[in-house]
């Protein structure tokens, strides 16, 4: 009996989607560095009835009756996450990074105040302050920014929050291969009197598995996504440090009013037992295993790329993650390289690159990761064969343009997209990342 044959039954059209996307993610190499495979038994909790309770304040403090087991659950993310990161509070309750953000926002700023963050095409998160998020029209954002080189201006940050004296300051990334300097950040922020926040979304797994400096000693306040490298199901977690208890007694208490009442109702009761169980899974040897080999895939990977001939923002990693500089084909080419790509079956996204020379939309580099792949095991040899694959398939895009002409920047993008389906490297390169998927099984406990 299939897993999908009782829903299939009932709503052919629904079973049928979601029978691709299973296909999809077993048939493609997942290099999208902000995801994972989340542990089928993190998968098969979120599946749970759980989801039909309403338990709206805390674990020994609801507004409706029935919660017991539910405080049982959420108790135990608390007690993990605190254990697993080393705080004195979380609060497990979020329904996703940015909403978890907003609530770190609305609890230690009002309107108008100035915060600080990495400017978007720096490799930043909206969040932070960006103008098309509601966190840049709120607040008075003053972005830092990236050197040259790729490293976050440390000298930039200390001159604009001794002139600007923000109240707060994120330091966290979405496409940033180099480790985070807390422990700069944590004395500008005392020099300054701002609250620190990491937003540790991209590399929870590794801080939690002991691959990347963990922000604890020198952050207030730590926010990270649980579907990311922590592998857990989607959501968010805000943890207090001591140190921002030090700073703020209260600063716990301020947190979990924000989320409820202020901003949330009934937390997803799934999602916090699948989080639980995340948790769980990642204090285990196998996941400290785990988060170092995501980190040596990331550099196998980033060594051969640069042994092709690509161009690495920072010259490598320290990370799950790469950022390739596409400019040798031209301004603007990621769409052209994430495009390729896709039709090889190797799924990454197109990224701006320091001083970007063309657009955010339309940018000049590829971001890319090996947390998903590392899960299903693969390691430094499989990440030298995939970075051979991408190298083939990238080498494709060379004699394309990217033009500023809308109807002509169509018009080359759609002659590429007609040509690169026929291109037989590009061809060849899928038949090859779909023998490669089959060497490493996803979800075998799922029969469809
Ligand atoms: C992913 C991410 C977020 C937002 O998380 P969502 O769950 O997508 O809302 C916030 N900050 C950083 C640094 C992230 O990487």
């Amino acid at each position: 009996m299939g897993e999908l044959d009782a829903l299939g039954k009932v709503d052919p059209e629904l079973a049928e989607a979601l029978k691709k996307e299973i296909i999809r993610q077993r048939e493609t190499l997942e290099m999208i560095p902000s995801e994972n495979f989340a542990s089928i038994d993190v998968i098969r909790t979120l599946g749970s009835p759980l989801t039909n309770k309403y338990s709206e304040g805390y674990p020994g403090k609801r507004y409706y009756g029935g919660n017991e087991f539910i405080d049982i659950v959420e108790n135990l993310a608390i007690d993990r996450a605190k254990r697993l990161f080393g705080v004195p509070h979380a609060n497990v309750q979020p329904y996703s990074g940015s909403p978890a953000n907003f609530a770190i926002y609305a609890a230690l700023c009002k309107p108008g105040d100035t915060i600080m963050g990495l400017n978007l095409p720096d490799g930043g998160h909206l969040t932070h302050g960006w103008k098309t998020s509601v966190t840049g029209q709120f607040f008075n954002s003053v972005p830092y920014h990236v050197k040259p080189d790729g490293y976050i201006d440390i000298d930039e940050v200390r001159t604009l929050a001794g002139e600007n004296r923000p109240k707060l300051i994120w330091i966290g990334a979405t496409a940033y291969t180099r480790e985070l300097p807390f422990e700069e950040f944590a004395k500008i922020a005392d020099e300054t009197g701002a609250y620190l926040i990491a937003d540790i979304s991209h590399i929870a797994g590794l801080v939690a598995g002991g691959a990347h400096k963990s922000p604890v000693p020198y952050a207030h306040v730590i926010m990270t996504t649980t579907h990311k490298t922590l592998r857990g199901p989607r959501g968010a977690m805000i943890m207090v440090t001591e140190r921002g208890m030090k700073k703020d007694p209260e600063l716990a208490e301020k947190i979990d009013k924000t989320i409820f009442p202020g901003l949330q109702g009934g937390p997803h009761d799934n999602t916090t037992a699948a989080l639980a169980l995340a948790l769980l899974e990642a204090s285990r040897p196998e996941f400290r295993e785990y988060s170092a080999q995501v980190v040596r895939n990331s550099k196998a990977l980033g060594d051969e790329l640069a042994k092709r001939g690509f161009r690495l923002v920072t010259g490598g990693t320290d990370n799950h993650m790469l950022l390739v500089d596409l400019t040798k084909y031209g301004h603007g080419m990621g769409i052209y390289a994430q495009e390729a790509l896709d039709m090889a079956g190797i799924v990454l996204n197109k990224n701006t690159i320091p001083a970007e020379p063309w657009t955010a939309f339309y940018p000049s580099g590829i971001r890319l990761g090996t947390p998903a792949l590392t899960t299903r095991g693969m390691k430094e040899n499989e990440m030298r064969e995939i970075a051979n694959y991408i190298a083939d398939v990238v080498e494709q895009i060379n004699g394309y343009k990217m033009l500023a002409d809308k109807d002509l920047r169509n018009a080359e993008l759609a002659r590429f997209r007609n040509e690169i389906k026929q291109n037989a490297t590009v061809l060849g390169t899928k038949a090859k990342t779909l023998a490669l998927c089959s060497r490493f099984p996803l979800y075998p406990e799922i029969v469809l």
